[in-house]
């Protein structure tokens, strides 16, 4: 359905007809009549056709960005984290699994151990497939449950050679299956136990409480977290094309992955519409996001394929040398604006991709028709993204680099495949620091005030009505820097700004 016009669909059109096209710098959003407070505005929005946004924030799919680790914190902030491709399947599936299991409600299939196996066995086993928790229900032969090992178990056994048998507790305390999640917490609470084993009538163990989840869930601290159906937190995988794509599925859909991109540097391409159509055909019920693209009829082309989110930026990412080296591309808000009006046409949400650089670049991606915001630099300094701190002149760095770096594509087949590059390495990315920023949580906070307050300037309570409201003006480059502060020196950074070069 062609959706109606819309106050910032006059000012876009405006600036077609005088060949301008735009990015984050050049507008921002026009103040409006308000009854609405920042803190009590509603920021939930869709990634994808099925996969809800606490938050409309999605960590970038980058090797400096996004592992198990970062994609859990903004899981549980309410936003969602992409596992990046530059791993081997097995490597990103167990990235993926760290994710799903790292909180539970009830726990259908837990993992378990025999009592025959050694638990030096049973750490090997929890290392190599990145399990982050401690506590296994024992079982026999049978199938029966016999005992439970827990963090205390391995805590003090001295001796990994010992059996499971040997050093498991097994004194239980079970519960029927089909006990609800508050007769599970009162059971656990009486009886201080950190796990509870459900069983059958036949003492066959048929699923598992956690406390420390259970207790999340009942005292309602993660009511603001990004969660699926079954209570674990959702997270997202970057894929390539043909049978590494393929090949990668088999193993994500094992740990219940929530959705896919298929990340690649050009979406409107015949190898993604061809790998998007044959994803679709076997795994009817899984999103699939394609990008990145920039131009409405890629938008258009991808979703009659079967797009269920469309991922928009083609050279707008703080690392990225693509448009200098191969001349294309469209500045990001332009670029982000055209693309929406063919998703609005469809209901597919659109995730806008790379170039974001302050808070404030939030809601003027979401007002142009964003659905979601996808962020590489203004996440890679935080304490959870991979790699070490490096320290240099007196600060702290961590690396951030370019999935099209040199570097990315001289070490993995994911980034040459981004780029869709066999031998000839001509990069499209550079590799650098950033600035070290801290707990993501806390950068977050800044991130999703900053969302906030654009929303109290424009009157508008939730995402859609950011969406609707939306009116921009175009900034001169005086406009620009009157917007920075000027003026004076500034002897401290708020925790929000950085200074030109800082
Ligand atoms: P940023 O948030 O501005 O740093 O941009 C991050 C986005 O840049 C990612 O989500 C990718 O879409 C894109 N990207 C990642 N690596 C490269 C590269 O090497 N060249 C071009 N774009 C890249």
């Amino acid at each position: 359905m062609p959706r109606m016009s819309l106050l910032k669909d006059e000012f876009f059109n405006k600036m077609e007809n005088i060949g301008l096209a735009l990015t984050f710098d050049d507008v921002r959003l026009k103040t409006g009549y308000t009854e609405v407070m920042p803190e009590e505005v509603s920021l939930e929005s869709l990634f994808s056709r099925n996969i809800p946004l606490k938050i409309p924030i999605v960590s970038a799919a980058m090797d400096t960005v996004t592992e198990h680790e970062l994609a859990i914190e903004i899981a549980k902030l309410g936003g969602l984290g992409i596992i990046h491709k530059n791993l081997t399947p097995e490597e990103q599936k167990n990235e993926v699994a760290r994710v799903k299991y790292h909180l539970n409600g009830l726990i259908e299939k837990p993992i378990c151990a025999n009592e025959n196996e050694k638990i030096e066995e049973i750490l090997k086993k929890r290392e190599e497939r990145g399990y982050t928790f401690h506590t296994f229900p024992v079982i026999n032969s049978e199938g029966k449950l016999v005992g439970i090992l827990t963090e205390n178990d391995f805590d003090f056994c001295n001796n990994t050679e010992l059996y499971a048998k040997e050093v498991m507790t097994r004194q239980l305390i079970t519960a029927h299956q089909g006990i609800n999640i508050q007769e599970a917490y009162k059971i656990m609470v009486k009886e201080k136990k950190k796990a509870l084993p459900l069983i059958d009538k036949d003492s066959n163990l048929v699923g598992l409480y956690v406390f420390s989840d259970v207790k999340r869930i009942i005292t309602g601290s993660s009511k603001n977290y990004n969660i699926d159906t079954k209570g674990q937190l959702r997270v997202g995988a970057a894929i390539g094309v043909y049978d590494d794509a393929i090949a990668r599925l088999e193993k994500l859909i094992k740990e219940h992955i929530d959705v896919v991109i298929i990340d690649t540097a050009h979406g409107d391409s015949k190898s993604v519409i061809e790998t998007l159509k044959e994803i679709k055909k076997f795994y009817p019920e899984l999103d699939v996001v394609t990008g990145n693209i920039s131009e409405p009829e890629s938008a258009e082309r991808l979703i009659k394929a079967g797009a269920d989110g469309i991922k928009v930026g083609q050279g707008p990412g703080s690392i990225c040398t693509t448009r200098i080296i191969a001349g294309i591309g469209c500045p990001q808000v332009t670029a982000v604006y055209n693309c929406s009006k063919i998703c609005d046409e469809y209901n597919i949400p659109l995730c806008a991709d790379g170039g974001l650089r302050y808070s404030g670049d939030i809601p003027v991606a979401i007002g142009t028709g964003a659905n979601s915001v996808m962020m590489g630099s203004m996440l890679a300094g935080t304490k959870e993204a991979p790699g070490e701190i490096v320290f240099l002149e007196g600060r702290q760095w961590k690396s951030y680099r370019g999935m099209g770096s040199l570097a990315a594509m001289t070490t993995n087949r994911g980034s040459r495949e981004r780029y869709g590059v066999k031998k000839e390495l001509v990069p499209e990315g550079v590799e650098g620091l950033v600035p070290y920023k801290g707990e993501l949580k806390d950068i977050l906070f800044q991130y999703v005030g900053g969302l906030k307050k654009g929303m109290g300037y424009v009157g508008a309570k939730n995402i859609n009505e950011l969406r609707e409201k939306a009116d921009f003006l175009y900034f001169s480059s005086a406009g620009q820097r009157e917007s920075h502060p000027h003026d004076i020196l500034i002897t401290k950074d708020p925790p929000n700004y950085k200074s030109e070069g800082a």
